[in-house]
């Protein structure tokens, strides 16, 4: 049955969009035997490819990528002819797909969606159109396209234009023809740089008007390249698999290797490889931290900004045309083709806006600061309002008349970045916290057609009518998405991403950076633990795995997949001094760490020998105050240097002289002899203050896990025997007790490099059963905490260790003592110390060195 044009008014689902999403959308729900329809603004299929018919306009993923893969007959009957297609011939593709599969029969064009409004009585949307359509669905799905709402231009005086004016986004469809033309182009990103070399072939004269410079590879299109389709057919099954879990949804060799690990040669040899190769993928490629290391990407800036200089003959222009402001990758990379070139003609002019602003748009042309020009025509390619404007432009009202606008006025919230907490059963086709308008976009929307068509599917069988997502499970994906963009460049850049091309939106990043594969993996394991983080509701009750996707921060994460890709036997399952082998040859290539004034390698006398010590002195001129430092390694492992990285942090960020010391390890000698060895060193090194460079009187005490838990006993010693002074304790992540049976001993047993069996097997070595209660050994147990020093307490959430240490500082609390206590979310045992490699542990590492210095005051 037709839906087109009949009186139905109930569906099963309404998408609204026929891009190629809602295509695609309409296609498998029609094949899963669910009523469907489209509603769409405009008066035929195509989406972007209907609306943008600018001259010149393509897209830049190669055509062979950029297409359906879900039906392997289409890919063969389908033929590209060229490497990157046009935008008719993409138009064509997507109403021979329309045809194909007989799509149009259930799609409303010229039917602009205004409202959506939940129904909680019936578990139903109710859509309406501003033709007056008010139609009724179970699941409301918005295929609305990324980027599909234009942006307003933001210039005076537009409307007093008495000439000819053209937007790239929505060009008449008949064409333009600028012969003889003086014509005005503003906007220079990816569709200016697309039609103005055309436009400049045609116009008497052409005026462009830059804002921002953007970094281009050159296009080098052609036919499609018969490497690329032999590939492809070669294995075409194998070849979108590759795609689909690829970083971008292209099948691209990824490389390990940071910028700054090969020589200058290779540098360059891959530069220009990717260069040549004429896409936006490759050169990211080529390096594994263009995007997250400010040094490296803007060496390849510097690439891209001599290449721009050597095409452009005028230097004033070319330096106008160098983009500068913003680092590579960090907007979408453009193709050009002859755009560069296009300067060199002397009837095309570039003024640069930076140096002379628009001052209005008049009449007959164009003012700016310093001139009056005259225009028959003016194209705006001026961009969008992308991820999240065509979706609030329509009046979105969930549970209780709540506004999608309202909810995302502070930046859009979503779970997945297909649905939001509120709207249940209400969806978005590659919405915002997906990697949409990062990657290849067939792959996303086709991987979230799929993903949404299974869960229709999954719901219908279990007999439930809706599902949305917990508010702890939306905000834990939200929290992801911005760690994942935090460790990127990406937020600096004043982009369409960041929502800042649109004047009053708010600065969030908007995509999910953290790559489609990783994604895809994350919407499995989703639906893996029964759509984790989901409620699932029918007349006979609900369903929900209240839970976290991804809590793990992704930078620790990227660290615990490189440990377990060493494949190493656990520590406990070693001896000691294998144990030991394996954690000095597992640091020997770490982060550094930051530099500091003088590093100097001592040793002091100890009660059963002497034991060495390592000095970290700031450049700054002394004295400086003391940090006795004692190092982690669950008494087992680690020495004085072992913990570098962070010695040299706090000593460069707190401006003190940080002293680790050895202390004897178990099992060779066992408890108490670190607690003897740790006290004669804080004794001795207090007593030598001055003459080591430190400020007398100013002597605090550090420590991380086992190190920590000598840290503190030394501030209970300390007191009880009347000295030495100590002005504070930093204890990162300590061990505080010999209890095993806390909830953060079961939920990290077996997680994060400190396991359960390894603590175990620490405690084993260094203390026998009848002395841990020992508060020497276990200082949680100490009869009193009273006077003891000032402390910051640092556990990390994923850590075995996080109970007690939490337990502690509320122990400290409760004894008066002032303590600032940070729970690390997201952070393991390890990671809190990891200098330069956990990046998102910065905020942590500061504070940590803002107490120290606190403590000296
Ligand atoms: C010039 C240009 C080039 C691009 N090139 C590439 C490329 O090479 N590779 C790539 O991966 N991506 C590219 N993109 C991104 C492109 O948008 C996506 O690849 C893809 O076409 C999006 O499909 P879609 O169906 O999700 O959205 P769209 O194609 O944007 O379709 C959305 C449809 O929803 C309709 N709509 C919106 N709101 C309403 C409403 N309220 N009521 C009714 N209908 C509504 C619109 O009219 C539109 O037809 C490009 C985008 C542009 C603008």
């Amino acid at each position: 049955m037709d839906n087109n044009g009949s009186q139905k008014k109930d569906f099963d689902v309404i998408t609204v969009g026929a891009g190629m999403a809602g295509l695609y959308m309409l296609h498998k729900l029609r094949a899963q035997g669910f009523s469907a329809i489209g509603l769409e603004a405009g008066d035929d299929v195509g989406g972007t490819w209907y609306w943008n018919r600018y001259p010149g306009a393509r897209c830049d993923i190669e055509s062979l990528d950029y297409s359906y893969s879900f039906d392997p007959e289409l890919e063969k009957v389908w033929q590209w002819s060229e490497r990157y297609a046009t935008q008719p011939e993409i138009l064509r593709y997507l109403q021979f797909v329309a045809d194909r599969y007989d799509l149009r029969r259930d799609i409303r064009f010229s039917s602009k969606v205004e409202r959506a409004d939940w129904d909680d009585s019936t578990s139903k949307w109710r859509i309406t159109t501003a033709n007056g359509d008010s139609l009724t669905c179970q699941y409301y799905v918005m295929a609305t396209g990324c980027l599909s709402l234009p942006k307003e231009p933001d210039v005076k005086g537009v409307e007093r234009f008495t000439g000819q004016t053209y937007f790239t986004n929505r060009w008449p469809h008949e064409g333009v023809d600028f012969t003889d033309m003086r014509v005005a182009v503003i906007g220079t990103g990816s569709s200016g740089i697309q039609s103005i070399p055309l436009i400049a072939e045609q116009a008497s004269q052409l005026t462009v008007f830059q804002r921002t410079a953007n970094y281009a590879a050159p296009a080098n299109n052609g036919p499609v390249r018969p490497e690329h389709r032999e590939k492809l057919n070669a294995d075409r099954e194998a070849y979108r698999e590759e795609g689909r879990w690829s970083r971008a949804g292209v099948p691209l060799p990824r490389s390990e290797e940071p910028y700054s690990s090969v020589n200058l040669e290779e540098r360059q040899r891959r530069l220009e490889a990717g260069f040549a190769q004429g896409d936006l993928l490759t050169i990211n490629s080529s390096f594994s931290d263009l995007v997250t290391n400010a040094a490296a990407n803007e060496s390849v800036q510097d690439f891209f900004r001599d290449k721009v200089r050597a095409k452009v003959t005028d230097p004033k222009t070319a330096e106008d045309l160098c983009a500068k402001d913003f680092p590579l990758f960090t907007k979408r990379l453009c193709l050009e083709t002859n755009y560069f070139k296009t300067f060199n003609l002397p009837h095309t002019k570039l003024v640069n806006l930076r140096r002379t602003p628009i001052a209005s748009i008049t009449e007959t042309g164009i003012d700016t600061t310093d001139e009056s020009m005259e225009f028959d025509a003016i194209v705006f390619a001026t961009g969008f309002d992308a991820m999240t404007g065509a979706i609030v432009a329509v009046d979105i009202r969930g549970r209780d008349g709540i506004s999608l606008k309202d909810v995302w006025e502070e930046g859009p919230k979503t779970y997945l970045g297909l649905n939001v907490h509120g709207f249940p059963n209400f969806f978005t086709i590659t919405g915002p916290g997906s990697p949409s308008v990062l990657s290849n976009m067939v792959v996303s929307i086709e991987q979230h057609v799929n993903w949404l068509t299974a869960a229709f599917e999954h719901l219908r069988k279990e007999g439930f009518q809706t599902i949305e997502a917990t508010s702890a499970a939306q905000d834990g994906w939200i929290t992801h998405v911005n760690d994942f963009a935090n460790l990127t460049l990406y937020p600096v850049a004043n982009s369409w991403y960041m929502g800042a091309n649109v004047p009053g939106k708010p600065r969030v990043f908007l995509p999910y950076i953290g790559g489609v594969d990783t994604y895809r993996q994350a919407c499995n394991e989703v639906v893996e633990q029964d759509y984790l983080g989901f409620e699932q509701c029918g007349t006979s009750g609900s369903r929900c795995n209240e839970g976290v996707i991804r809590f793990v921060k992704p930078d620790v994460q990227m660290v615990l997949d490189a440990i377990a890709g060493l494949e190493q036997p656990p520590l406990d399952t070693l001896s000691p001094i294998q144990a030991r082998e394996q954690i000095e040859a597992n640091t020997a290539n770490r982060a550094p760490g930051p530099e500091v004034g003088e590093v100097l390698d001592g040793s002091l006398p100890g009660p059963a020998g002497s034991l060495n010590y390592r000095l970290y002195r700031p450049a700054t001129a002394g004295p400086h105050p003391i940090v006795v430092y004692y190092h982690g390694g669950g008494w087992v492992l680690g020495h004085a240097s072992s913990d570098d990285p962070f010695c040299r942090y706090l000593c460069t960020q707190a401006n003190a002289l940080v002293i680790s010391v050895n202390y004897r390890h178990a099992p060779e000698t066992r408890f108490p002899a670190a607690v003897e060895d740790a006290f004669e060193a804080l004794n001795w090194i207090g007593n030598n203050a001055e003459s080591l460079g430190g400020a007398p009187n100013k002597l605090s005490v550090a420590g991380w896990s086992a190190g920590g838990n000598l840290a503190t006993v030394m501030c209970q010693l300390a007191l009880k025997q009347g000295g030495p002074n100590i002005n504070g304790q930093l204890l990162v992540c300590p061990v505080t007790d010999c209890d095993f049976s806390t909830a953060s001993y079961n939920e990290n047993a077996e997680g994060y490099i400190l396991t359960r069996n390894l603590m175990e097997w620490f405690w084993n070595q260094y203390c026998k059963a009848e002395d841990r209660k020992d508060p020497r050994a276990s200082p949680l147990r100490a009869e009193s905490l009273v006077d003891l020093p000032p402390a910051m307490v640092v556990t990390a959430e994923l850590d075995p260790l996080r109970d007690e240490g939490n337990a502690y500082a509320a122990a400290l609390q409760n004894a008066g003592v002032i303590v600032e206590h940070i729970q690390a979310p997201g952070q393991i045992h390890t990671s809190l110390t990891a200098v330069d490699m956990v990046t998102s542990a910065n905020d942590v590492r500061q504070a940590m060195s803002d107490a120290v210095r606190a403590f000296a005051k």
